[in-house]
């Protein structure tokens, strides 16, 4: 597919890639024919999805199994990537983890486990891949954020501080970056159709149509609906775009959040 979106050829890491929205992402850039690099945590995702992008786009995609806490590995892995694909180019951070915790058991353990991989992956990885990134005409970082990221969570602490602090992130490094011309934006996305939605909130046949109802567009997101704003925050036609988000949210945000489920 020949694409205005894409920045032909530029190498793309994302993380998460092993399933819902990471996946989606991957195959959104290889199908313009960007060369990705598919870290999750799950090596065996990973593998799948690079095995689809090769079988469905002929395009090369290097899996990887890598652990985005593991921060001092990323060096290790970044450097696989580039021997693999050349200078690499952009970033989509879509690993995470979600799930509720009670206040009143919250650990330390628990906090770490969500802020590790949602928010502190995001900067270090940004870090590790800075010299490839000022070196590259066009390189651009997107973040998976949340509407999350506007709104709170009953017994969602842990994750609405990480979707929150990613915005903040997402301003500060944009700022940094700006005069390498590296830009960075977040897509935060809505209700979305994907094992980790479908692990707690629409769990049921009834929560997922609560959901559904209760969405202006009148269904669950899908993980292509999030892959293309990422795509083309991650594109040439996005140039003058830094330090922002695209809400996907299926007009959640717009009605003044989402009405308690359940
Ligand atoms: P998912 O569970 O389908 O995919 C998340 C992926 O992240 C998994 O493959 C998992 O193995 C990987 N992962 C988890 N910990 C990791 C680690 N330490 N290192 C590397 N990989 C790791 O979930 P999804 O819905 O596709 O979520 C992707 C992103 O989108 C997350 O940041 C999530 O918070 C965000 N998001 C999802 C929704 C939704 O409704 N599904 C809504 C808003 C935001």
């Amino acid at each position: 597919m020949t694409d205005l979106l894409s920045s032909p050829g530029t190498p793309v890491i994302v993380t998460g890639a092993g399933s819902g929205i990471g996946r989606a992402c991957a195959r959104a850039l290889a199908e313009v024919g960007r060369p990705v690099a598919v870290w999750d945590l799950d090596g065996e995702g990973a593998a799948a999805t690079a095995r689809s992008i090769q079988d469905d786009f002929g395009q090369t995609a290097l899996a990887r199994a890598v652990d985005v806490r593991a921060t001092a590995e990323l060096d290790g892995a970044v450097a696989e990537a580039r021997r693999g694909l050349g200078p690499i180019g952009g970033l989509v951070h879509a690993a995470g983890v979600s799930g509720s915790c009670p206040i009143d058991e919250l650990t330390e353990e628990a906090w770490d486990f969500v802020l590790d991989v949602n928010l502190r992956a995001f900067p270090l990885l940004v870090r590790a891949l800075l010299g490839d990134l000022r070196a590259t005409a066009g390189a651009a970082v997107v973040g998976i954020g949340s509407i999350a990221s506007f709104l709170g969570y009953e017994h969602m602490v842990p994750y609405t501080a990480s979707k929150s602090g990613m915005m903040g992130v997402t301003r500060s490094l944009a700022l940094t970056l700006a005069g390498d011309g590296v830009r960075v934006n977040m897509v935060c996305p809505g209700n979305i159709d994907t094992p980790m939605l479908n692990a707690r909130a629409t769990a049921t046949p009834e929560r997922r149509a609560a959901f559904e109802r209760h969405t202006p567009l009148g269904r669950l997101g899908r993980p292509e609906d999030i892959a293309s704003a990422a795509r083309f925050l991650l594109s040439d036609q996005a140039s003058y775009v830094t330090g922002t988000y695209l809400l996907v949210d299926g007009g959640i945000i717009a009605q003044g959040g989402a009405p308690r489920v359940g």
